[in-house]
């Protein structure tokens, strides 16, 4: 894979949760602002931006009430509540100036256009960042998906996986002390060894089509502009 000072298009994925700030629900403002004005320096730092933003703050199907009874019903839910995220993304990204366009991958004509990949390249190379809602639009899959699926269809250099830990450990750091971060890892460690990057399914997708994932703290301020760089904290899947 390319170097990072080589990189022109980027796929950005913030979980839902990177917005709900000290809350437990839904989006802060201050958090929403802080979000989208780092997405806006690495679109100044002169690469194209793709985003896909997962639903979590809102609605997930795995602990939505309704996955019980009903697993596709649970999961169009959280498809809606990925819309509504990015449509305040869009929103605040071009409060700030910057110019985004929300294209859903389920049909919500009246609010956003839907994603085709010709439509997409061509805003991605008109400079606007595209904000890649309603997942992939079919349950049983996650915004991880969108995001290795996104990532690969556009052409991306790399995949920037924003988290609550600054990267990829031997175990999880909140509970075990000797804990070590990764720099580097493979696809296949990640896989064969479990270790929770990303759902199994959006690491097979990123290995089979030679996809780096960079995984890094969304929480940290100023990190994602810094792995943008090719500096900063993180873990790089990467063969
Ligand atoms: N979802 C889905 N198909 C997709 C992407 C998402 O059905 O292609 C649903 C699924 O119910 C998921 C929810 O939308 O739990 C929110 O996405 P995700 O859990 O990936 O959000 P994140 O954890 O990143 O906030």
């Amino acid at each position: 894979s390319k170097p990072a000072s080589e990189w022109r298009r980027l796929l950005i994925k913030v979980s839902g949760e990177a917005l709900m700030g000290d809350g437990d629900f839904g989006i802060s403002q201050p958090t929403l602002q802080r979000v989208a004005s780092e997405i806006v320096e690495v679109v100044r730092l002169g690469r194209e931006v793709g985003l896909v933003i997962g639903g979590g703050n809102f609605l997930r199907g795995a602990n939505n009430a309704l996955t019980a009874v009903d697993r596709v019903a649970g999961d169009q839910m959280g498809m809606l509540a990925t819309v509504m995220n990015a449509v305040a993304v869009a929103a605040q990204l071009r409060a700030l100036g910057t110019e985004a366009v929300v294209l859903s991958a389920i049909d919500v004509p009246v609010i956003c256009d839907r994603f085709t990949h010709r439509g997409a390249l061509k805003h991605m190379s008109e400079g606007r960042v595209v904000l890649f809602a309603a997942g992939t639009g079919h349950p049983f899959f996650t915004t991880d998906t969108a995001a290795a699926l996104r990532a690969v269809e556009m052409g991306c250099d790399a995949l920037l996986k924003g988290t609550q830990v600054d990267g990829v450990y031997t175990a999880d750091p909140n509970r075990d002390p000797n804990a070590k971060r990764y720099e580097t890892l493979s696809h296949h460690e990640a896989l064969a060894k479990d270790l929770g990057v990303m759902d199994a399914t959006s690491i097979a997708l990123a290995r089979d089509n030679a996809l780096p994932i960079v995984v890094f703290s969304i929480q940290s301020v100023g990190m994602l502009p810094k792995v943008a760089r090719g500096e900063g904290l993180c873990t790089i899947v990467a063969d």
